[in-house]
């Protein structure tokens, strides 16, 4: 086992993983941009290293940097978290060639996954179903036309590197297709440095269902069910829960060994997560992330699994420490996402926060780094917490977010803890009745600020 792993992250996940490794009897060494320098991680971790400024780009990303405080410290391994540098094929590489050990999966299967065009194909020919679309990368006018005349409108385009939602475009008829695509290609090229993009059919009614899954080198691996991800705002994830209450049992177990078979197949390691859109009683794969996902809690929560704690013994060569048939779940939960934004606007609202009370009791697990008197930075993502609550079934786990949700207190800025509030009171969101344009929906309804 290692005895001191560098953390390369920040926030709440950065305190997540110190965590997992304090209670492994793992030293820990944080790292941090010159903004992050009071922050919780950093205080919590045995060593810490400054590397950079502020901006990401000269510190969470600076791949040098991290290696040498890796080499200053003795750290053995690098956990990458989530964000930043995680689904970086090359850093991975980097980390391993320079003797240390990459918490994560192998550096051919982030680049096999990086790519959604290669992804889908891969996971397609070792048995996944995948949401109907074009073959490839679109090359010309006359190939989007042909591909759609086949897919049927509405077509979705999307970027084959991306990622957070970005490069996505809607075409709901022919005339609609030539700026779809343009427009797509633009943003790929600006976020994402590659303007390659494909299409998809565009679902209307889908339900996001995701399923975790976990690999050791020993050619162990299991499902640890599903995560239903459907309340979304901007093709991104607001509230996540598990399990989905759109599914049972036994479509669980027959979409866990498709997964489970294909994930042996292509000789995958470590955690990941294979996305679905879910419609009429069908999976379609739309992604894969090759990392720990954000809200891998509500999975930790339901399994009574620590998935950092298996990335790091698998990272170390040991096998996983249960089988498919030891993996019961158990009740249900929640996460909510919080933001330090305003919850109509959803404009960022960094600086210092005056006051803090944290929700408690049966069932809760708060996820963040925040603090009273902390200062959040205006540099990075405004994600400042997590909300994880447990409960014996649905109706008791929304009863005690409710109740959390009424305790806590970040005082100085905004949050999106008002928005929670109003959307679990929703009979939709009672009744588990909504789709992944449910939320959208909602708040064009609503009164304007
Ligand atoms: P990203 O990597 O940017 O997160 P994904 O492929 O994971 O992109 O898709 C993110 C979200 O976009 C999905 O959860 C879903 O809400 C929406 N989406 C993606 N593909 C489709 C599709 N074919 N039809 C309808 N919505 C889609």
């Amino acid at each position: 086992m290692f005895d001191k792993i560098l953390i390369a992250n920040r926030g709440e996940i950065a305190l997540r993983i110190h965590r997992a490794c304090k209670e492994m009897g793992i030293a820990t060494v944080a790292i941090h941009s010159e903004a992050d320098a009071g922050a919780m991680w950093v205080r919590l971790a045995d060593e810490s290293v400054c590397i950079g400024p502020a901006s990401a780009a000269k510190s969470y990303l600076n791949i040098p940097a991290i290696i040498a405080a890796a080499e200053i410290t003795g750290a053995n391994a690098i956990h990458p978290g989530y964000g930043f540098l995680s689904e970086n094929a090359r850093f991975a590489e980097i980390v391993n060639a320079h003797g240390y050990t990459f918490i994560g999966p192998r550096p051919e299967h982030i680049t096999m996954m990086g790519d959604k065009i290669t992804a889908k194909q891969a996971v397609k020919a070792a048995g996944i179903p995948v949401v109907p679309g074009s073959e490839g990368a679109l090359t010309t006018e006359e190939e989007a036309i042909a591909a759609a005349a086949i897919i049927g409108f509405p077509v979705l385009i999307k970027a084959a590197a991306g990622g957070g939602g970005r490069g996505m475009k809607v075409a709901q008829t022919p005339e609609d297709l030539a700026e779809a695509v343009s427009t797509a290609r633009a943003e790929a090229k600006a976020a994402f440095g590659d303007d390659a993009v494909y299409m998809e059919r565009y679902l209307q009614t889908p339900r996001h269902i995701e399923l975790q899954v976990i690999a050791d080198s020993f050619g162990n691996v299991c499902h640890l069910g599903e995560r239903d991800c459907s309340l979304q705002r901007r093709h991104q994830k607001v509230l996540e829960e598990a399990p989905s209450p759109a599914i049972d049992a036994a479509t669980r177990a027959k979409i866990g060994k498709v997964v489970v078979d294909a994930i042996k197949a292509i000789g995958y390691l470590g955690v990941g997560t294979i996305e679905f859109l879910y419609e009429n009683g069908e999976f379609f794969f739309i992604e894969m992330n090759t990392r720990l996902q954000v809200e891998h809690p509500v999975t930790e929560a339901i399994t009574g699994i620590d998935l950092v704690r298996e990335q790091i013994r698998i990272a170390a060569g040991l096998p996983l420490s249960f089988r498919q048939e030891d993996i019961i779940f158990e009740g249900h939960a929640i996460e909510c996402r919080i933001n330090a934004e305003n919850p109509k606007t959803f404009t960022p609202s960094p600086g210092l926060i005056t006051d803090f009370h944290a929700p408690g009791g049966l069932g809760v697990r708060l996820d963040s780094a925040i603090y009273a008197g902390y200062s959040i930075p205006p540099y990075y993502d405004s994600l400042i917490g997590k909300l994880i609550v447990h409960g014996r079934d649905r109706e008791e786990c929304i009863a005690r977010v409710n109740r959390c949700l009424g305790e806590m207190v970040v005082g100085g800025i905004e949050t999106t803890i008002p928005l929670f509030q109003e959307l679990l009171v929703q009979p939709d969101i009672l009744s588990g009745k909504y789709d992944i344009h449910w939320l959208e929906r909602w708040m064009k309804d609503q009164p304007s600020v």
